[in-house]
């Protein structure tokens, strides 16, 4: 499509393990060409999660390396005041806090060798802005900064189709308000969302790039790409292309250009560097939950795919992807009969279910005709809970009770440090691809 609009650059670039890779990209899109020295300075990088160290990292958050490199980067621009803000998923039960994520991811450590400061979303001062007629709360770190710097990995989301630069601002809000964000329609608000917070660039991390994302139950790939531009849209367009996923069907993106006007097209788009649509590494974004189980050689269980309901936030999606890894380890081959787990606002269980478990307050109220569904209640239920209600009501009490047993003492052993698990689909990520040391 042929458009009048002036064409923002974006710069894809090839990873060569230096901080010259960045620099180039940043010289290609122009990227640092209103900044200050005197700026105060924001990073916003994926980070998602903080709990189980051994939770392989490629692809699920942003490496340390990309925001290592950025930082020398910025020093070598004389800037000082530099600030990395996220707000990753708070569990308590799993030992996930925001702090929990630098650590491990290692961008505490970089953190510290740059100077930079750390902030958590979750807990940080918050302004109440209206999208709309929905009310949310943002940090105010994000609003108040000159200099917003986003920093998304190049990731497939089974919800959203791709979670990159426009998603990634999500993290911004309070965690009530990205609750709120998935009882409404999440894509015309990440939409508005990114008409209020203003960022100067976006980096998109594609050293690693993932399928199915956006947490361990998805694949990921060594990439090796950067993409890089001041218009966060543009870089979405052409993250988008780099994924083989159709812009067109990405509904926030299709949003945002309702809302603006502004044309859904790589031709709106100057690309810089290398060509996106030669080294384009075709993505899937569709997880069949049931595939999970049929990996495992776990017959019987079903969890209705959560494409079709984007009521269900990360706070249950996490349980169940930590249920999925758990009942997955613990019971390869085991026949169940009829189960299906509920979750989200908007999934009404089947009716050729045996068993239902309604997992979370949403889920409850969705299915409150349900006579007989068994509440897992919480926003989010705990994962003790999860797992209990799940294992005692699905199999024979025998098994059920060895199975707890074994998984208290391991809980034990995770809480005192002594004991860390890995799960089988974790083989696959094995070094010189997958490097640690970009984490
Ligand atoms: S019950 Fe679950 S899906 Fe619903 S708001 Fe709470 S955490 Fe999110």
């Amino acid at each position: 499509m042929e458009t009048d609009e002036p064409k923002w650059k974006v710069a894809v670039v090839k990873y060569d393990g230096t901080s010259n890779a960045l620099r180039k990209a940043i010289q290609l899109c122009g990227g640092f060409e209103e900044l200050k020295p005197d700026h105060k300075i924001l990073l916003k990088p994926n980070i998602l999660w903080g709990g189980t160290k051994k939770l392989p990292p490629f692809g699920v958050v942003t490496t340390s390396a990309v925001v290592g490199h950025l930082l020398e980067l910025l020093r070598d621009q004389g800037c000082r005041d530099i600030t990395i803000g996220e707000g990753a998923i708070p569990n308590k039960e799993l030992g996930s806090s925001t702090y929990k994520g630098y650590e491990w991811s290692g961008i505490g450590k970089v953190a510290k060798r740059y100077g930079a400061k750390l902030v958590d979303f979750n807990s940080e001062p918050f302004e109440e802005v209206e999208l709309e007629e929905v009310k949310v709360k943002i940090s105010k770190w994000a609003l108040e900064s000159d200099f917003l710097i986003n920093l998304p990995v190049l990731k497939a989301h089974r919800q959203t189709k791709v979670s990159l630069g426009m998603k990634n601002l999500k993290g911004c809000l309070a965690i009530e308000s990205k609750k709120k964000f998935h009882k409404h329609d999440i894509a015309h608000l990440i939409a508005l969302l990114n008409t209020k917070i203003k960022t100067s660039l976006t980096i998109i991390d594609g050293i690693y790039a993932m399928e199915r994302g956006p947490d361990f139950l998805g694949t990921s790939y060594r990439t090796n790409l950067l993409i890089a531009g001041r218009d966060v849209f543009s870089c979405d367009i052409v993250g988008a292309e780099a994924m083989g996923i159709k812009m067109e069907e990405v509904d926030y993106l299709k949003e945002f250009s309702s809302i603006t006007g502004r044309p859904l097209s790589l031709d709106a788009v100057e690309v810089k560097g290398e060509n996106v649509k030669e080294i384009a590494r075709p993505l899937k974004w569709r997880l069949s939950l049931d595939d999970i189980f049929h990996q495992a050689g776990i017959q019987g269980i079903t969890v209705q795919h959560e494409e079709t309901d984007l009521s269900c936030c990360s706070g249950c999606a996490v349980i169940l992807s930590a249920f999925c890894g758990v009942f997955c380890k613990d019971n390869p081959g085991v026949a169940l009969d009829g189960l299906e787990i509920c979750l989200g606002g908007k999934t009404k269980a089947k009716k050729e279910s045996k068993k239902v478990f309604l997992l979370g307050n949403c889920a409850i109220s969705a299915n409150k005709d349900l006579k007989d569904g068994i509440k897992i209640k919480g926003c989010p239920p705990p994962i003790l809970d999860t797992v209990m209600s799940i294992v005692l009501k699905s199999l024979p009490k025998k098994r059920a009770a060895k199975i707890l047993m074994s998984r208290m003492v391991k809980n034990i052993g995770i809480k005192l440090g002594v004991y860390d698990e890995a799960f089988p689909a974790f083989g696959v990520y094995k070094p010189p691809e997958f490097d640690r040391g970009h984490f």
